[in-house]
């Protein structure tokens, strides 16, 4: 039997400028609002029905970071996605940031456009070992 693992679908990139917003509709402790989000942000804010309009963020579509494992259930090591806190009293926090994650656990790494470029840096270096320690692996297992 063949079981063939399909790569996780890409997330749509983000186009539209960062700063782009619209006024899109809203919930806030179930009453209906009105209220700016960025184009990029992808939450459907009646559904998320927020107790207070500080309680209102907005996060772009998630990428994950899958593992492939021997079972053929790949794993999510992390996710990325950009978010915004637009009622955050941290004023870095009310501008766009990359936010990456684990899942697991409850804190996360907040970036800016320079730490991504070092964090995309040290994943292509892993993936790098990766592949070298695959190829290692193959040549002793083929
Ligand atoms: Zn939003």
């Amino acid at each position: 039997m063949t079981t063939t693992v399909q790569p996780p679908a890409m997330p749509e990139p983000i186009e539209a400028p960062l700063t782009d917003e619209r006024i899109v509709p809203a919930l806030i402790d179930g009453q209906s609002v009105y209220l700016p989000c960025p184009a990029w942000c992808s939450i459907d804010h009646v559904r998320d029905n927020q107790k207070f309009l500080e309680d209102v963020w907005h996060s772009g579509p998630f990428s994950d970071l899958e593992v492939p494992r021997r079972d053929n259930t790949p794993g999510l090591m992390a996710y990325a996605r950009i978010g915004m806190d637009p009622f955050s009293r941290d004023e870095r926090m009310r501008r766009p940031f990359i936010f990456v994650e684990d899942g697991n656990s409850s804190e996360g790494s907040y970036m800016d456009a320079e730490h991504a470029e070092t964090f995309a840096d040290n994943l292509v270096a892993f993936a790098e070992k990766i592949r070298s320690m695959g190829r290692a692996l193959k040549a002793v297992t083929a």
